[in-house]
């Protein structure tokens, strides 16, 4: 064998050692050397040698002392570098661009958000991401060497293979090198992923979804889309683009225009702006009284909530909306479900928190659709709320971190 291969081979093996100690211990919170060494089957010193690594020379690991003995040599026992390394977060959204500081243990030291200014094009909305970024660190007089990196959450179609957002309809951005523009901007390791499969991450590894293999998050908002893990693991397609689930076509013949181009999307057809909408289209045909009251006459103040609230109320043509809305949103979610056959679906986003007045008819609707007509669907809402892309973005960022990809 030429001597670069085995090179390349120790090397190769050395990271795969360290890694699968460092995820045992991070795991584990605290552990004993020796307990290590049962769980991985490596030898004593090869243990001492990782570990002495990941505490002396990349600060992930520290002593904790020594453990019970029984009977021999007290262990020494060791555990993760949490609360002296730093992950900051990003959920960069159409409507606000929000930040958090955290330390590795997942606990949020700081928070702040700023509106984004959509008007002011992609240019000025990476440079409040990186102001952001910024003031979290200063805020907090922190050495930038003790945060790990950035992870970011973007709405729309990430192509990770080019490090490219094809396409944000939310923002109204195509083909932008986002890899780039924030390369020249941050001086720290950052990840980004679109941020619904990012919720669908923080669910799998921090949330209620840690206790399912398969399931899918729904992100129910301004716009639709979704996160989908199958067999324990995110699903990314060919190039990072699967997911798109608000563009699937639920009614070919609609004459509704979605902000994608096409006629039909589940998007255009059943989002909270779709809902608010049909809101306005009922105020003007003066058809709710209660609407109006609530609205106190000004169309401009009619959303997704308003018709909740009216709806909620007893208003029967606020009730119509979101039945319609809802059997759309069946005919979507049920052909997810005959699709991918999911243990759960957990769903995220303003409009999902409404509670049973949108939960009764959604499930009713689903059902209508199901291949299997008595199966009983799980549906929950998402465990981080309004947080949950920013725990996705957090655990992204853990992920490289774990995996070495992401230390300078
Ligand atoms: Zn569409």
């Amino acid at each position: 064998m030429p001597l670069s291969y085995k090179k390349v081979d120790s090397t190769v093996m050395n990271k795969m050692n360290k890694v699968q100690v460092l995820s045992i211990i991070h795991d584990r919170k605290t552990i004993s050397r020796a307990d290590i060494v049962k769980i991985t089957g490596l030898t004593p010193p090869t243990v001492s040698r990782i570990v002495e690594q990941l505490i002396n020379h990349d600060c992930l690991v520290k002593y904790t002392g020594v453990g019970d003995s029984n009977g021999g040599r007290p262990p020494v026992m060791v555990s993760f570098n949490g609360d002296e390394n730093y992950v900051i977060e990003i959920d960069l959204g159409a409507t606000l661009i929000r930040g958090v500081l955290s330390d590795l243990n997942n606990n949020m030291l700081m928070e702040m958000q700023v509106p984004t200014l959509l008007e002011k094009g992609y240019e000025s909305i990476i440079d409040d991401v990186v102001n952001i970024v910024e003031r979290l660190l200063n805020k907090r007089g922190l050495n930038r060497v003790k945060v790990l990196g950035v992870g970011i959450g973007i709405a729309g179609l990430v192509n990770l293979k080019k490090g490219m957002i094809d396409f944000s309809p939310d923002f109204g951005w195509e083909a932008v090198n986002i890899q780039n523009s924030l390369k020249q901007r941050i001086n720290l390791p950052f990840f980004f992923d679109n941020s619904t499969r990012l919720m669908a991450l923080g669910e799998l590894n921090y949330g209620l979804g840690k206790n399912y293999g398969n399931f899918v998050v729904i992100n129910m908002g301004y716009g639709i889309a979704s996160g989908i893990v199958v067999d324990g693991k995110t699903v990314f397609g060919f190039q990072g683009k699967a997911g798109e689930f608000g563009h699937i076509i639920v009614d070919p013949n609609s004459n509704v225009k979605c902000k994608c181009g096409a006629y039909g999307c589940l998007e255009a057809l059943a989002s909270g702006r779709r809902i608010a909408v049909l809101g306005k289209e009922l105020f003007e045909r003066k058809k709710s009284q209660k609407l109006a009251k609530l609205c106190k006459n000004d169309p401009n103040l009619i959303d997704a909530k308003l018709i909740f609230e009216a709806a909620r109320s007893g208003d029967k043509d606020a009730n119509e909306i979101l039945e319609t809305v809802t059997n759309y949103l069946g005919i979507g979610i049920a052909s997810l479900v005959n699709l991918l056959d999911p243990e759960v679906i957990f769903m995220g986003g303003g409009v999902s928190s409404n509670g049973d007045i949108f939960f009764e008819p959604l499930i009713k609707a689903i059902q209508k659709y199901l291949i299997s007509r008595n199966r009983i669907l799980d549906i929950k809402p998402v465990t981080f709320a309004d947080y949950a892309t920013l725990i996705g973005a957090f655990s992204l960022v853990v992920n490289k971190i774990i995996r070495f990809e992401s230390l300078r």
